[in-house]
């Protein structure tokens, strides 16, 4: 396969220019790119190219109907200073539980995981060094026919793209939990990482933050009562030594952090539970004083503590982060994984050569 990536390489790279010790996150762009196109039941033309922006027909599909998804996946340096990809043939995979929701064509997975190599190598000098800083990288697919016709689009483009981010200090957030707003419900999108969930979650989030709040606890659309996720990663709480996350019912996204959290804890033998839980569970864990930790999961910060939960105006006051034994243990064990610093005994990381 890796024969048929034509690459072009940049005449001006932008690296000299970088400053990797100040990084606002995502608006920094590594000089290349992957584009693969589809047309007539085909991927065709997959290449490498210099970053740049490009056109597109005013009509195209996605920008109407919303063909749209992505992924979100990070490469780091290992202590050899090799770039690295963590399991990076789950982020092939769910890309295409994605597209099969949207009615999108399936990315050969081989063709993923080879342009997504050659990228990286190509781009390695773009990777920050500290421990914590990543290659952000951003696989995605869009509809591209120019028709306004509602039908799935004919033609597609698959990009891959990076960036350089810093370090991700996750400061604990304040949670309202929603109960007028639904993120996803059982049979809807909220399984696929597609673009429109996140536009979808956009107004919930500004009205939580005008209320004070840092984010937004999803709730069931049915009966506002069973947690989903917080903003967009996955859930976790450690209530009286268990750990217990949502169980995925279609409504939840299935994070690659969280697959991977729970395959290290049950591996230690911690009691992990996958489950509905409910937010009435919570309170009462709260008052019985056996609500120990909670936290987000997912690729960017990996782990996001989480210091308060308010549902109706009660507040559910979390102890403090740094408590949190199970959380800071993942996000340390997965750090170092990237980094070469924790064995990798399950082969999650890629090695790029
Ligand atoms: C991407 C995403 C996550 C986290 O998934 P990871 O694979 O762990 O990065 C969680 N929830 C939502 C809604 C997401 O879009």
């Amino acid at each position: 396969m890796s024969s048929n990536i034509a690459i072009t390489t940049t005449k001006n790279s932008r690296l000299e220019g970088i400053d990797f010790s100040n990084l606002a996150f995502g608006r920094s762009f590594s000089d290349h790119m992957f584009v693969v196109d589809y047309a007539e039941k085909q991927w065709v033309n997959p290449r490498i190219v210099p970053f740049e922006s490009f056109m597109i027909h005013p009509s195209a599909m996605a920008l109407h109907y919303g063909q749209a998804i992505f992924e979100g996946m990070k490469a780091s340096k290992n202590k050899d200073g090799k770039a690295c990809l963590f399991r990076p043939e789950l982020h092939a995979r769910r890309i295409n539980a994605s597209a099969r929701r949207m009615s999108m064509p399936e990315f050969p997975e081989e063709l993923f995981l080879e342009g997504l190599q050659q990228l990286v190598a190509l781009d390695s000098g773009w990777i920050p060094p500290q421990e914590g800083s990543a290659l952000y990288i951003r696989p995605f697919m869009f509809a591209t026919d120019g028709s306004f016709g509602v039908r799935p689009s004919d033609r597609y483009t698959f990009m891959i793209f990076t960036g350089p981010v810093g370090p991700y200090y996750a400061e604990p957030v304040k949670l309202k939990a929603e109960t007028h707003f639904v993120r996803a419900v059982p049979g809807g999108t909220g399984e696929a990482k597609a673009a429109g969930n996140y536009a979808g979650a956009l107004l919930p989030t500004e009205l939580a933050k005008q209320e004070g709040f840092d984010q937004v606890m999803w709730l069931d659309g049915h009966e506002f009562r069973y947690v989903q996720e917080v903003g967009t990663m996955n859930i976790f709480f450690v209530i009286d030594g268990k750990v217990v996350t949502p169980a995925t019912d279609g409504a939840i996204l299935k994070g690659i952090t969280r697959a991977t959290i729970l395959e290290i804890l049950r591996e230690k033998g911690i009691p992990v539970e996958e489950r509905k839980l409910d937010i009435h569970e919570l309170i009462a864990a709260h008052e019985q004083g056996t609500l120990q930790e909670a936290w987000g999961a997912g690729t960017a910060a990996v782990i996001a503590p989480i210091a308060s939960i308010t549902y109706q105006g009660q507040l559910i006051p979390l102890p403090s982060a740094d408590k949190f034994a199970i959380g800071n243990a993942m996000k340390d064990t997965i750090n170092g994984l990237r980094s070469g610093r924790v064995a990798d005994t399950h082969n999650w990381v890629v090695v790029v050569n």
